[in-house]
């Protein structure tokens, strides 16, 4: 039984799987590339493009070619293509799909058992997102893992033995993300994490092709090119050859035409870097807030500073993490996650062969898979052994009144904080009813939704409510105690109980917005009739 890492990118995504070596290797896609860009053309009703050719007609035809979905997962977002309705499920759905079907191709064997990566900050609306578009895609997910500490999986493979504190800093195309991880040869725990979602490389091109937009309008004041798609297009393109240049290059040139017109227009590394300091400062603020969240917790020193995401290949990223103090080193950038699922997907499938067997990991079991998979017994048993520690990626709290100068105003009050060890289970937390003769409470809960936890209602997402009733009309300010708990894969149980009565409320959390299981199957249905290819 064969397992797969898949990095479902937000830009490019990637597939690795254990070789018969033992060693973590990727797959390459039908093209022949190692990274697939996660973008989706739908060519006609029946055909669905997938990959680099359908990143070059983006721009040409923009209503029939979705990129960036990563960044609508878990929200309720809907777009038609050729009249049929798709959700950030349904078309990461297709990309898996053709991921899929590549790797199956090129190893010859059916691509059935996966590890997905997703963001470490990614709440739980996003991961279920992301597990639904595994199973629309007909992928049988064995878990959801995040992307550092699939990168940390891979660097323990390397740099085996001893304890090592590392700080993951990934600027990917589309995410960035921050995460400091402890690695013994016992766990893999992850000490606290930050990030921003809407912050990567695809930003970067953005600013250098307006820039390149600007300096062909500044040569031809009357042209039309802005309004041209095909032009933008090869703008957008040409954006992100010569930002990936500029990583080893002091100065590329761009020659642009449009009409009878024409611009070579010069791009210096210090003009790209003016260009994009702003998104880059971003990047620091949230190393720094990281930093100081590991203070917190009493780790003020790292063995590592692992860079990962093809943008930290952007040299002013090493610059300024050195003006921090850090000492990066780059970490295969574009390849450590899918490798180091890869890793995670054998690990998981030998504990879910485990656990039917009960508990740890009997000698039979270690021994077969060893078998199966050509590997050094030794081997399977310190993976079967290795234990996975993450935190609570976001804060979770409900929703109170405030009353301020006589207006009544909601806010969300957080009760279990961002970056708690799992599982969590957090102290009562007293909250008070909020109208005289109130005879019902309703408890909604809410999840941190930018990256900094806020009060306000817009900074947060409403994800679940419930509703204590039947109460003797109660004073106001009523005492009741509310306590939330996190198991480690994640799913969160809320408990209210009022404390005059001693009637209580316990909420599962069932993820709104998210596809039901008769949806994921339609979609599936959807999908399959499709006919992908690169
Ligand atoms: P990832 O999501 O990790 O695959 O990152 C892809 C992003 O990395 C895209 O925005 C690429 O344009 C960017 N990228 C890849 N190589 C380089 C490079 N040499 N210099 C700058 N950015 C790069």
């Amino acid at each position: 039984m064969a397992t797969f890492g898949i990095d479902l990118g937000t830009t490019y995504s990637c597939v690795a799987h254990i070789d018969d070596t033992g060693r973590p290797a990727i797959i390459k896609n039908r093209p022949g590339d190692d990274t697939t860009p996660s973008v989706v053309y739908f060519e006609s009703p029946e055909n669905v493009v997938v990959g680099k050719e359908a990143k070059a007609v983006a721009k040409i035809q923009p209503d029939l070619v979705v990129s960036l979905i990563k960044r609508q997962m878990g929200k309720s977002f809907e777009i038609t293509v050729h009249g049929q309705t798709h959700t950030p499920e349904s078309i990461s759905a297709l990309i898996l799909r053709e991921l899929a079907d590549a790797a199956a191709e090129n190893v010859g064997e059916p691509v059935t058992d996966v590890v997905i990566t997703v963001p470490a900050y990614f709440g739980v609306a996003e991961r279920n997102a992301t597990r639904r578009a595994g199973e629309i895609a007909g992928l049988n997910v064995l878990s959801i893992v995040d992307e550092p500490v699939a990168a940390a999986l891979h660097y323990d493979a390397i740099n085996a033995g001893g304890t090592k504190t590392l700080f993951v800093y990934d600027l990917g195309g589309g995410t960035f993300d921050t995460t400091v991880i402890k690695v013994s040869p016992e766990e893999i725990q992850v000490v606290c994490t930050d990030g921003d979602h809407h912050l990567g490389g695809a930003d970067w091109d953005d600013r250098l092709a307006e820039y390149l937009l600007e300096q062909f309008q500044a040569e031809h004041p009357e042209t039309e090119a802005a309004d041209d798609e095909e032009f933008l297009q090869s703008l957008a393109a040409g954006a992100e050859d010569i930002k990936k240049q500029l990583s080893r290059m002091q100065s590329r040139r761009f020659n642009a035409r449009f009409g009878g017109d024409t611009s070579q227009i010069e791009v210096s590394r210090e003009k790209f870097e003016e260009l994009t300091s702003e998104l880059l400062e971003r990047t620091v603020t949230i190393t720094q807030r990281t930093l100081r969240t590991a203070a917190e917790r009493g780790i003020t020193e790292f063995d590592d500073v692992l860079l990962v995401g093809g943008s930290s290949r952007m040299p002013a990223v090493t610059a300024a993490l050195e003006s921090l103090g850090l000492k990066p080193r780059m970490h295969d950038p574009d390849l450590a996650v899918a490798k180091g699922a890869a890793r995670y997907a054998l690990i998981e499938s030998i504990k879910i062969r485990s656990d039917e067997d009960g508990g740890e990991a009997p000698a039979e079991v270690v021994e077969e898979i060893a078998a199966q998979l050509d590997l050094p017994v030794e081997k399977v048993r310190a993976l079967a052994g290795k234990r996975v520690a993450t935190v609570v990626p976001r804060a979770f709290g409900v929703k109170v009144i405030n009353r301020v100068g006589g207006r009544e105003q909601y806010t969300i009050e957080h009760v279990l904080r961002a970056n708690t060890p799992l599982p969590a289970e957090t102290e009562p937390q007293r909250f008070g009813t909020a109208y005289p003769n109130q005879v019902e409470i309703s408890v909604e809960i809410w999840e941190q939704s930018g990256s900094v936890e806020s009060e306000a209602l817009e900074d947060n997402e409403h994800i679940a409510e419930g509703v204590i009733s039947g109460l003797p009309p109660l004073p106001e300010n009523s005492p009741i105690d509310i306590s939330f708990q996190m198991a480690a894969d994640g799913l969160l149980t809320v408990h209210a109980l009022e404390l005059r009565t001693r009637k209580d409320l316990r909420i599962e959390v069932q993820i709104k917005g998210g596809l039901t299981d008769e949806q994921v199957s339609a979609a599936r249905n959807a999908v399959a009739r499709y006919n992908v290819s690169a």
